[in-house]
């Protein structure tokens, strides 16, 4: 039996982005109308612990350049009138009339005007506390069935009744920021279909051993992502080379292909066999400019070391790299280089190939691929099976790319069905 204590018209589960911006909009349209009685429960001893990561700790918390072209999803024409409604300036809207200032950079991307996602958290927590929200903090929800009325809600210690129930439980890639994937087995449970999950907006791992000598370096670059000889997707911006892996955000937004190719052997859901990333490392120099550069390097320096050809061009330890790359005696002397050689250099630093050789790890991703299928929910993010649960976020199969696409969706989604979920009948 539920007692008075452990009864609510709505509960949240998960306090990160989606889960307190549903409150904050439920709470506030019961507060005026209802009075209804709200909780958050959160697995964390503190909520938002993903939110204060987002952005290098600044929060990308959306883009003025929105499109469902930023998204992946197998249902994009479900998010495209979501985006016309909910646009970046009605969001900017949402937290300037709740006090929080936005600023966009260059890129379109927006922050908060402190710079700081603390104050994005600070915001959401403040207005849980005005609308007299409860928050349970170290509450991880294991167990959620459909009772009559409503829905059962079971944590390690207790149990929950609520009259509606809104999953906000984000995806399954950085655990130890609070999601484990618990969303999906919730869903499963409650006989929801999922699409297939997998880590996105990550390092791509490879298969190339020289890596070492090239760790720590950065350089501007234009990435394509090649799937069975075929470009499928071009990005440019800062490249990252690591141990065991390149990284920067023009990777990350490739990722996903790459990562799709080893779970499930397609890319863009058609089957592939082949999959590589090319990389410009000089990509405002055309390769004539760089190929008579290295000759007349070569001219006016014969005795200068062969790895050093790029002297002026590139980093140091890329040039070393590419050289090694092209198996090239490093101690050779660039007087030492044929043409062919030459032309074999400046053809590498026009076009270097990665081969990725395994998927991300999930623990290095910022957002998972796949999710709770949209075909299970209505435009009011409400499920079509059960009345009264609603699903929102990083939870449903939809994935945007980096520069504030996902928090976007995770906040919008929430503001969606936490209005949704005040407003129904069965509330009264
Ligand atoms: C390092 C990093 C940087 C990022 N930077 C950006 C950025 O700048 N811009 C951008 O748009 N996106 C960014 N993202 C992605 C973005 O953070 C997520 O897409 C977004 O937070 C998803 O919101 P959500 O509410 O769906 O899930 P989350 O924010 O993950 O919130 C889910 C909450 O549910 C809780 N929870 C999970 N399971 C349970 C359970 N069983 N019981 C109770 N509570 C539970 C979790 O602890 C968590 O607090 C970044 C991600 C990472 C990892």
């Amino acid at each position: 039996m539920y007692t008075e204590n452990n009864k609510f018209d709505v509960i949240i589960v998960g306090g990160g982005a989606g889960g307190l911006a549903a409150a904050v909009c439920c709470a506030k349209k019961a507060n005026k109308s209802k009075g209804l009685r709200i909780a958050v429960l959160e697995k964390e001893p503190k909520p938002c612990k993903k939110l204060l990561a987002t952005g290098n700790g600044k929060c990308n918390l959306t883009n003025m350049n929105m499109s469902e072209k930023y998204y992946n999803t197998s249902a994009q024409s479900f998010i495209k009138p979501l985006l016309s409604k909910y646009t970046p300036q009605k969001l900017i809207k949402f937290w300037e009339s709740r006090g929080l200032f936005c600023v966009p950079d260059e890129y379109g991307r927006v922050y908060p005007n402190s710079g700081q996602a603390i104050s994005v958290a600070d915001t959401l927590l403040i207005n849980l506390k005005k609308y007299n929200t409860e928050l349970f903090c170290n509450t991880e929800v294991k167990k959620i069935t459909k009772v009559k009325g409503g829905f059962a809600v079971g944590c390690t210690d207790k149990e929950y009744f609520c009259k509606k129930l809104i999953i906000s439980a984000g995806g399954f890639v950085q655990p130890n920021l609070g999601s484990n994937g618990s969303g999906y087995s919730f869903a499963k449970d409650l006989n929801l279909s999922c699409t297939p999950l997998f880590p996105s907006l990550a390092p791509v791992l490879c298969k190339d051993k020289l890596l070492s000598v090239v760790k720590g370096v950065r350089c501007n670059a234009v990435v394509k992502c090649i799937a069975d000889g075929k470009v499928i997707h071009t990005e440019k911006g800062e490249l990252q080379f690591n141990e065991k892996n390149i990284s920067g955000i023009c990777i990350f937004q490739l990722s996903r292909h790459i990562n799709e190719f080893f779970s499930l052997g397609s890319v863009l859901g058609r089957p592939c066999r082949k999959i590589q990333i090319n990389a410009d490392l000089l990509p405002d120099i055309a390769y004539e400019e760089i190929f008579s550069a290295l000759t007349l390097r070569r001219r006016l320096y014969p005795d200068s070391d062969a790895a050093e050809i790029f002297c002026g061009l590139l980093n140091k330890k890329l040039s070393r790299y590419l050289c090694l790359k092209l198996n090239i005696n490093e101690k050779l002397s660039a007087g030492d280089l044929s043409d062919d050689d030459l032309s074999a250099f400046a053809s590498l630093s026009k076009e270097c190939t990665f081969i990725p050789c395994a998927p991300s790890l999930k623990e290095n991703a910022q957002v998972t691929a796949g999710g709770v299928s949209l075909a299970e929910i209505n435009k009011n993010m409400e499920c079509k099976k059960y009345k009264g649960l609603y699903i929102i976020g990083e939870t449903l199969d939809i994935d945007g790319l980096c520069g504030g696409y996902n928090l976007h969706w995770a906040f919008i989604s929430g503001i969606i069905a936490g209005h949704n979920a005040a407003a129904g009948d069965s509330l009264k």
